[in-house]
């Protein structure tokens, strides 16, 4: 029987960095079929998790009612929003009023739109004075944004997906694409069908090593050795791009100083890829008319990331790959907008646009223009402000929009030893998460699919979501709450103007940052928007938007790329003893980070319990079988999963995702972290298995 549409709304799908494109069927309130939409980025294309991973919008476990606990101890108690608020106000303004405005931290959120992401952080530095505020992308990709931002002054992808197929080389490394970013993984299978030569830099055999012309396995936590050697090695034979080098970019010698060990056998030795491979892949990067590089967390999850995320940069330069169509350095993005979460300032060192905290003439604009005076030093980084949570000058209230730390943040039990001292915490989220029973505030928020906003995908393309219905209960979108506690606050803490936080609906804060960041967007509004999709930066309303980044110059003050030193570390936690093995932890196919969207939906039937990657090897030597339950053991805890017996993952290494709230991975991970980006390590703890 053909079910005939109430409505088709086009929007954007809530999960991963792509932005596909799809339209909702809607049928009595109910999302009934997602169809793709033929246009990029996705051209028709969906996974499973976008085509069958909305169930969660109508799950009993949606937050419809705020919730307040008026002391601790007491139970949570549903309240109005007038009360809500105002009781959420009073408290965040005495603990400002007591211990000052960084005694409080504020969490933004990658699933969230533009709009709502500027308001938080605008909440953060406005009506309180602080620049505590971040967001997920601190456990993500905050190694790229390092790393690339002081290297070529932009952190976002230098290039576009649609030039996948103009690549005749292809490089992806620490992405298992074709899992976490499907539609993207399948474009690069076809490139690779289509004649372009794929490398691929992974220690596990993941879908596109099967896919491969070359698969370098490399060993977890080698890869700026492994990268610093093809670009060292290209330099000695003379294969680099000579005039590249002197024209656009500058520390070549501090940098060849960092690399002058890094020969093809010591690259061999400490990787475990034979040098002849290394140099295979050199030579074809280097040599490609247009050679691009892909890459996610396996690069950036350690506690040298900021190293591993420069030794690409390092490459592409000293080869020449970037300012050109099918080039570049290509960050994949997770979450559906957390390049947008970037943009708008929610990073604790740059306000919207990543003009620095710390300047002064930066300050002076925000100031003029939010008519508040602002911070003057850059705020706590989101694994800082979780550390000083119980010491003295600690933060002793977080806000968290979107966030579950809980399962996203390492070493669980310390998490959860660290919210149980806060004097506040306010959670503000769609649905019940793990963090929910510490929250002392609860604020119940819209879908993507109850609001009006945009998100920016992974190539910096700016998307108009609608509304498919109301949301549930007496849930409000997350701007509408954010706008309510900022001039709540704003009246309590006596950083005035009231008046700056009256929105009539998220296209006026839209217009906001268009006047505050015209280079970025001021060719961008919601009437362009709703023809098409507009990719930053875009100055005027006659621009296209920019596609390839750094055809003539790099956003650095001299226009040149800085070639800068990347140091091989050994990772901070060593394998041996009574812990053998080495943990890396990831994503599946049809799961989503902590599980909070993709459990909650079909998906749950296809994938319901954890399953952990053992080599067949390790398998025999610890008595494990496959599809028996096994534990895995850290030196901060233990899980229980079932074995998976494979040699997708290398010996000596276990696999374990972290989607599952009840064998919650991040229980075994440690706090060790990047000493620039502050990430964590998730991809380098040490374990043993015991059969269960
Ligand atoms: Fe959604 Fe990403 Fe899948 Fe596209 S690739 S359907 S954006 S999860």
């Amino acid at each position: 029987l053909r079910v005939q549409p109430d409505r088709v709304v086009p929007t954007v799908c809530p999960y991963c960095g792509v932005g596909c494109r799809v339209d909702l069927y809607v049928k009595d309130a109910r999302i009934y079929r997602v169809m793709a939409r033929e246009e990029p980025p996705n051209h028709g294309a969906l996974c499973v998790k976008g085509r069958f991973g909305l169930g969660f919008l109508h799950h009993p476990d949606r937050l419809k009612t705020p919730l307040i606990r008026r002391r601790k101890g007491a139970e949570l108690e549903p309240v109005s929003w007038d009360e809500a608020l105002d009781f959420a106000a009073a408290r965040l303004a005495r603990i400002a009023d007591a211990s000052g405005p960084d005694a409080l931290f504020f969490v933004s959120s990658a699933k969230a739109s533009n709009e709502e992401n500027y308001l938080m952080q605008k909440l953060a530095r406005a009506a309180v004075g602080t620049h505590n505020v971040d967001h997920c992308a601190r456990l993500c990709h905050s190694s790229s944004t390092a790393a690339l931002s002081r290297s070529l002054g932009s952190a976002a992808m230098s290039n576009t997906l649609e030039e996948i197929g103009l690549s005749d080389v292809i490089l992806v490394t620490g992405s298992n694409t074709t899992e976490t970013h499907p539609v993207v993984g399948a474009m690069i299978k076809k490139a690779a069908r289509n004649g372009a030569f794929l490398i691929v830099a992974d220690p596990r055999r993941i879908g596109l090593a099967e896919a491969a012309h070359l698969w370098l396995r490399l060993r977890p936590g080698s890869d700026a050795v492994l990268f610093g050697a093809m670009a060292r090695y290209l330099v000695e034979s003379g294969r680099f791009d000579r005039a590249f080098v002197e024209r656009r970019t500058e520390g070549f010698d501090a940098w060849w100083e960092s690399v002058r060990d890094y020969t093809l056998e010591f690259a061999e030795g400490v990787t475990g890829v034979p040098a002849a491979r290394i140099r295979e892949a050199a030579e074809r990067y280097a040599g490609a008319r247009a050679a691009a590089i892909y890459w996610a967390m396996g690069i950036t999850q350690h506690s040298h990331g900021t190293d591993n995320a420069q030794a690409l940069i390092n490459l592409a330069l000293i080869a020449g790959q970037l300012g050109k169509p099918g080039a570049g350095l290509n960050p994949l993005r997770g979450q559906n907008n957390v390049q947008g979460a970037g943009d708008m300032g929610a990073l604790p060192n740059v306000y919207p646009g990543y003009q620095p905290a710390a300047d002064r003439q930066v300050q002076k604009r925000w100031k003029a223009l939010w008519h508040t005076p602002q911070p003057e030093t850059p705020g706590r980084t989101m694994t800082e402000a979780f550390e000083s949570i119980g010491a003295k000058d600690g933060v002793r209230g977080v806000y968290l929009m979107g966030e579950d730390p809980i399962t996203s943040e390492p070493y669980q039990d310390h998490v959860r030893a660290a919210l149980e001292k806060l004097d506040l915490l306010i959670v503000q989220d769609i649905l019940k998460n793990e963090t929910f029973p510490y929250a002392d505030v609860v604020l119940p928020a819209a879908s993507f699919a109850e609001k009006q906003g945009t998100f920016t995908n992974t190539d910096r393309r700016v998307q108009r979501i609608r509304p498919v219905f109301e949301p549930p209960g007496e849930a409000r979108p997350d701007w509408w709450i954010t706008a309510q506690l900022g001039r709540r606050l704003a009246a309590r803490t006596g950083r005035g103007w009231t008046e700056g936080w009256n929105y009539a609906g998220p296209e006026a804060v839209w217009e906001e940052i268009r006047l505050a960041l015209p280079r970025m967007f001021g060719g961008i509004d919601y009437a362009r928007l709703e023809r098409e999709p507009l990719r930053w930066p875009c100055p005027h309303e006659r621009s296209p938007g920019v596609s390839v980044l750094f055809t003539d110059r790099f956003y650095t003050p001299s226009g040149k790329a800085r070639l800068l030193p990347a140091v091989w570390r050994p990772p901070a936690e060593r394998p041996g003893g009574d812990y053998p093995l080495v943990l890396s932890t990831g994503r599946v196919l049809y799961h989503w980070h902590g599980g909070t969207l993709s459990r909650r939906s079909d998906l749950e039937r296809a994938y319901p319990k954890m399953k952990v990657e053992v080599h067949p090897a390790d398998a025999e030597r610890y008595g494990i079988s496959d599809g028996e339950p096994v534990w895995v053991v850290s030196r901060r805890g233990r899980i229980q999963a079932t074995a998976w017996v494979t040699d997708r993952t290398p010996e000596g290494v276990v696999f374990a995702p972290f989607h599952f709230a009840e064998q919650p991975a991040n229980r075994l991970t440690l706090d060790a972290y990047d000493p620039t980006s502050k990430i964590p390590e998730y991809k380098f703890a040490a374990v043993r298995l015991e059969p269960a």
